[in-house]
C-alpha cells in the first residue's frame, strides 16, 4: 500500500479513539471526527495533507488566524514567568493590563471587569449578577424573573439553558430550568410585536433583567434584528428598572463590523458578555464586563453583600496575555482593513446571488456572510438539508457547520481571497445542484 493511504488509515483509526466523547456527536452515526495535525491562518490540515478551510473560525473563537505568531510568542513570553495563581486575594499584570485594554474599546460607562473560563459561565455571572443586585438592595425583593428572546441561545449550563430558546436542545432539563419570560425579537418590520411584548411584561414589575444577543442572534440560525427595535427595547428596561445584558459572545470583537455589536446601538446595556474570540481563540477566557452602579451594589462594608461567585481558572494569566495579543491585533489598522475587504467580498459575492430561487433570505453584516436556504422542512438542527450541507462542504475541504437550512461564513480575518473565493464557489455549488 502507498505510504500516505497507510498514513490515512491509521489516522482514521486514531480520530475513532473510543475513550473520547464529542460535543454536539451522535457517534452511533457521525463519521469519525478529522484528525488535525496542525493549523495556520484560516486552515486546518490533516497529517496527509489536506487542507481544510475554516470558514467559521472553529465555533467563532478563532479571531485573527490559527497559529498565529504574535499571539503565540506573547503566551510563550508570559510561560516564562508564571502559568496561574488563584484570583482571590492575588492578581497579576496580565489580569490588570487586560481590563484596562478591554475597558479602553468599551464605551465609558463600562468599569468593571470579571473574569471567568468561557461563553457559558461569563452568562451565569451576568445573571447572577442581576440577581444578587436587586437582592442586595432588599432581600425580598420582587424582581426575580428573566426575560430573553425566543430563539436565543447563551450556553449550555442549566443558567444559560434556562434563558435560551426551550427546544430538542433542552428537552431532557426542562425541569431543571428556572421560568424564563419570552418575547420576539425585534425583526425588521416585526418591532412593534417586540415592544408591545416587552411592555406588557415590565408592567408586571417582577423582571430582574433582559438578557440578549445583540444585533444578530447566532446559534439559533444568524436571524438579524432591527438596530431601531432593539434600542427601543432597552430603553423601555431602563425606564423600568430592569437591567440589560448584551451578551456578546460571538457577535463582540469585530465579527459584524464595528469592535462590538453594541456600538451600533445609541444605548448602552449594563452588562456585557464576552468569550470565545477573546483570547483569538488561543484558550478559553470569558470576561462580565458591568457599569459603576452594579458594581456599587455590591461593595459594602457588610461580607454577605460580596459576589460569592468565581471559577478555578478565574483570571489566567496566559489567557489574559493570549487576549491582549489578541486585543492589540483588533485594534490595528491592518485588522480594520481586513474586516472591511472580507465585508467587500460578501457583499460581491451576494448580490450575484441574493435573487437566487433556492435562498429564501441572506445578508452581510461585517464579517458575517449568511444565507437561509428554502426548504420544505421546518428550519432546525435536526433538519436533513443541514447533514448534505455539511458533507458537501466537508467534502471540498470547507468546514461550514450549517444551522439547519442556514449556513453562514465567519472567517478569520487574515483569510485570504484565494480562500474566500473558494468559500463562494463552493456556496455556488450548493445553488446550481442538487445536493
Ligand atoms: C457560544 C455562545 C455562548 C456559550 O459559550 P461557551 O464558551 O461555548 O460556553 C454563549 N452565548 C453566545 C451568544 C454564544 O454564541
Amino acid at each position: 500500500m502507498e505510504k500516505s493511504k497507510l498514513l490515512e488509515r491509521e489516522n482514521l483509526e486514531l480520530s475513532k479513539n473510543i475513550n473520547i466523547w464529542h460535543p454536539y456527536s451522535q457517534h452511533a452515526v457521525d463519521k469519525a471526527p478529522i484528525l488535525i495535525d496542525s493549523a495556520k491562518g484560516a486552515s486546518l490540515y490533516t497529517k496527509e495533507g489536506r487542507e481544510i478551510i475554516d470558514a467559521i473560525s472553529s465555533w467563532w473563537v478563532t479571531l485573527h488566524g490559527h497559529a498565529n505568531s504574535h499571539i503565540e510568542s506573547s503566551i510563550c513570553q508570559q510561560l516564562t514567568k508564571f502559568e496561574h495563581v488563584m484570583f482571590a486575594g492575588f492578581t497579576h499584570k496580565p489580569a490588570i493590563n487586560l481590563a484596562e485594554k478591554l475597558l479602553s474599546l468599551l464605551p465609558d460607562v463600562f468599569s468593571k471587569v470579571f473574569y471567568t473560563d468561557n461563553g457559558s459561565t461569563a452568562v451565569e455571572t451576568a445573571l447572577k449578577m442581576a440577581f444578587q443586585f436587586f437582592y442586595n438592595e432588599d432581600p425580598n425583593t420582587r424582581r426575580k424573573k428573566v426575560i430573553a428572546f425566543r430563539g436565543s441561545y447563551h450556553g449550555d449550563t442549566f443558567g444559560s439553558m434556562s434563558v435560551s430558546q426551550r427546544d430538542l436542545f433542552v428537552d431532557p432539563f426542562l425541569h431543571a430550568l428556572f421560568d424564563v419570560e419570552y418575547i420576539d425579537p425585534p425583526i425588521l418590520g416585526f418591532e412593534d410585536q417586540s415592544i408591545f411584548q416587552m411592555e406588557t411584561i415590565l408592567k408586571k414589575q417582577q423582571s430582574a433583567c433582559f438578557i440578549f444577543e445583540p444585533v444578530v442572534q447566532g446559534a439559533s440560525g444568524m436571524r438579524k434584528h432591527s438596530v431601531k427595535g432593539l434600542n427601543k427595547l432597552i430603553c423601555l428596561c431602563q425606564k423600568h428598572g430592569v437591567l440589560t445584558i448584551a451578551d456578546e459572545v460571538m457577535t463582540g470583537l469585530g465579527r459584524l463590523g464595528p469592535n462590538f455589536a453594541i456600538d451600533m446601538l445609541n444605548v448602552f446595556p449594563d452588562i456585557i458578555c464576552l468569550a470565545k474570540g477573546l483570547t483569538g481563540g488561543f484558550l478559553p477566557l470569558g470576561a462580565t464586563i458591568c457599569q459603576e452602579k452594579i458594581y456599587s451594589k455590591f461593595f459594602s462594608s457588610e461580607r454577605k453583600k460580596a459576589f460569592l461567585h468565581g471559577h478555578s481558572y478565574a483570571g489566567n494569566p496566559l489567557a489574559c496575555k493570549s487576549a491582549l495579543a489578541s486585543l492589540e491585533l483588533l485594534d490595528s489598522k491592518k485588522c480594520v482593513k481586513q474586516r472591511k475587504f472580507i465585508e467587500l467580498q460578501h457583499e460581491k459575492f451576494l448580490t450575484n446571488w441574493i435573487d437566487h430561487p433556492k435562498i429564501s433570505n441572506a445578508y452581510v453584516l461585517g464579517t458575517l456572510l449568511c444565507i437561509e436556504y428554502k426548504s420544505l422542512e421546518k428550519s432546525s438542527y435536526f433538519n436533513s438539508f443541514r447533514d448534505k450541507l455539511l458533507n458537501h462542504f466537508l467534502s471540498e475541504n470547507i468546514l461550514i457547520r450549517p444551522l439547519g437550512n442556514v449556513i453562514h461564513v465567519l472567517p478569520p480575518y487574515c483569510i485570504e481571497l484565494k480562500q474566500l473565493e473558494k468559500i463562494y464557489r463552493s456556496i455556488e455549488k450548493t445553488l446550481e445542484k442538487d445536493l
